[in-house]
């Protein structure tokens, strides 16, 4: 299937890793733009609305953090980072300002192609939201939002209400790293204290009811020190 009715913004002042990405991107099918500063990235997501962003965080004027920042005032296309350092804190400001997933440098092309094809499955789903069925599958998966219930197979999987809380903002947000702390705020409040702990406890106890084996990848994704994701591949 070809993916050219994609647009992808890439934004990125190292002229190794434009050409990498625009290689990897347009053999894909993907339609490549390219912006080397902050502020040409934000003119030209105004003046050629793509339907994706890779961002790198070290940009020459500015700090791709405010581009983010500055962008999710008004606008929701999927933002995917490029860190180029393995640093924790870069990654989880970058996802609570409202970025979706991100890729660390050095990436494989396998890796970026996933992140990417997730990142916009990402975006559509935003966009039909209020008018699927109410359902959401993942392998042998299923959770019916209106019943709140889930299934696996033919089995009904017994969550508490908060095990089925959390599983249910990680499915709604397909392609998305949510941060500890954001599911935290969501299950709990903002005032929670001890909240990663409760956390932990509560994924591990979803995971074992889904029959996940520690390690395993197949519904959730734990992004050490960052937060966790719903696993993309059906
Ligand atoms: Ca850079």
């Amino acid at each position: 299937m070809s993916n050219n009715k994609f647009k992808i913004l890439v934004i990125e002042d190292e002229i190794n890793i434009c050409n990498l990405l625009d290689t990897i991107l347009t053999t894909n099918g993907y339609q490549v733009i390219i912006a080397g500063t902050c502020k040409d990235g934000i003119t030209m997501m105004l003046s050629n609305v793509p339907d994706l962003v890779i961002l790198d965080l070290g940009l020459p004027d500015r700090d791709g953090l405010e581009f983010i920042r500055e962008i999710r005032q008004s606008d929701v296309t999927p933002i995917l980072v490029l860190s180029a350092r393995n640093n924790e804190k870069d990654k989880v400001k970058a996802l609570d300002l409202g970025a979706n997933d991100y890729v660390t440098k050095p990436f494989g092309n396998a890796e970026l192609l996933a992140r990417v094809r997730a990142a916009l499955r990402n975006r559509r789903t935003t966009e039909v939201e209020g008018v699927g069925e109410g359902m959401f599958t993942l392998h042998d998966m299923t959770i019916d939002y209106a019943r709140r219930m889930v299934t696996v197979g033919e089995e009904e999987i017994k969550l508490t209400r908060t095990e089925y809380n959390i599983l249910e903002i990680l499915s709604q947000n397909p392609g998305k790293v949510l941060t500890y702390a954001a599911i935290i705020r969501k299950i709990w409040g903002p005032t929670d204290d001890g909240g990663i702990k409760k956390l932990q406890v509560n994924l591990a106890n979803i995971r074992k009811k889904l029959g996940s084996k520690p390690g395993d990848n197949k519904y959730i994704i734990n992004e050490l020190g960052v937060g966790y994701r719903i696993s993309e591949e059906n």
